[in-house]
């Protein structure tokens, strides 16, 4: 366990992505979902970044995943993980692994959803060992 919190800066929400950090503040974790090819993607957005068709919506993640990769920070003032998460739902997002030991971080290891507070903006999804 970290026995400091390590400063998170505060996303910048944009035109496109403002609903994703909304619903992220109700603690909702959103991905895109293509109703003509349908494919899931992170982040969610207009445009279906597979079959680029407009007949998309945003669907909350259940918020399960798997490590798919991960590297670990050790040289920065608060050590901390940054990975590759696959979510239960087919995506795979950049995220940090949090509130663990670092080295007990592995691939393909089953992790859940936190939210962590920002620095001054929306609470930013990260992902911890279950
Ligand atoms: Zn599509």
């Amino acid at each position: 366990m970290q026995s400091q919190e390590r400063k998170i800066q505060a996303p910048v929400p944009n035109l496109e992505t403002k609903a994703f950090w909304d619903a992220a503040a109700e603690g909702k974790l959103m991905v895109g979902k293509c109703n003509a090819c349908g494919k899931t993607y992170y982040y969610p957005r207009a445009l279906c970044p597979f079959c680029l068709s407009d007949n998309t919506q945003s669907q909350q993640a259940s918020g399960n995943g798997v490590i798919y990769t991960y590297s670990v920070m050790r040289r920065a003032p608060i050590p901390y993980a940054i990975a590759y998460v696959t979510l239960a739902e087919g995506p795979t997002m950049m995220t940090n692994i949090v509130d663990c030991d670092l080295d007990s971080i592995r691939i393909g290891r089953a992790v859940k959803l936190v939210f962590k507070p920002s620095e001054g903006g929306p609470p930013v999804p990260m992902f911890t060992p279950v």
